[in-house]
């Protein structure tokens, strides 16, 4: 099976379209949460979605918009960019984000937002943090989004081995058969790793590979439609960059 592993779209349809058409065919997406928030298209995103055979977690950003988190908990621009999110999601969409599962598996791999620890909150931005969570799901490998940030982490508990691999775009990475990873594909919407195109990974099942892709996207459109919504200008700016 030839799947579609992202995360982070926060309702920008242009680097998710982007991504969709780079991927080529695919027999599943699996989406690992933050569909929306920042972005300026929630409703559509989820739509696409939908229109896809696929499994799917919410984030922080789609709790926080549904009145699922308390919202102090959030900068000044992702609150007000959830509150405007709240205002213009569909009775439809609304209830498709509420129907999602915390976490969710398909075969060897499990989906999580933040990690599978605390799904929705934690970061695992640094290799000793990402050590706890594999002992919180089954599966040997685990998808996570959330940072923003591509990264594969392995379980090193025991062999006392360098915890974190090197990802590279377009070249494959081997999923080790006696090893547990946690990996996380980089954002789609909002990439903060420096490098402003979205990201995404590509599972095949049956070779065991990853494969890290980045694909550009009209970033100068979505920062348009970003302002010509009234959300903060520092989203449409952070973009160019990719922070
Ligand atoms: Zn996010």
């Amino acid at each position: 099976m030839r799947v579609l592993v992202m995360s982070d779209i926060h309702a920008n349809l242009y680097a998710l379209d982007a991504v969709l058409e780079d991927a080529g065919e695919v027999d599943m997406v699996w989406s690992l949460g933050d569909i929306v928030g920042y972005g300026p298209e929630p409703n559509a995103c989820i739509e696409r979605l939908r229109g896809y055979d696929h499994m799917a977690i919410p984030g922080n950003h789609d709790w926080g918009v549904l009145g699922q988190l308390d919202l102090t908990d959030f900068n000044p621009f992702a609150r007000a960019a959830n509150l405007w999110t709240r205002e213009q999601l569909t009775e439809a969409s609304r209830e498709y984000l509420e129907s999602l599962p915390l976490m969710a598996a398909h075969g060897d791999y499990t989906i999580a937002h933040g990690s599978p620890r605390h799904p929705i909150w934690e970061y695992l931005l640094y290799a000793d943090m990402a050590q706890p969570s594999f002992d919180y799901y089954e599966t040997a490998v685990c998808f996570v989004g959330h940072t923003h940030v591509p990264t594969i982490f392995r379980d090193v508990r025991e062999s006392g081995e360098w915890p974190t691999l090197a990802i590279r775009e377009r070249v494959p990475f081997y999923l080790n058969d006696d090893e547990r990873y946690i990996i996380n594909p980089g954002g789609v919407g909002q990439p903060r790793d420096g490098n402003p195109k979205a990201a995404y990974l590509i599972l095949d099942t049956a070779a065991r590979t990853v494969v890290h892709q980045r694909v550009a996207y009209d970033i100068a459109a979505t920062q348009e439609r970003i302002l010509a919504q009234g959300l903060p200008a520092s989203l449409a700016n952070r973009l160019t960059w990719g922070r």
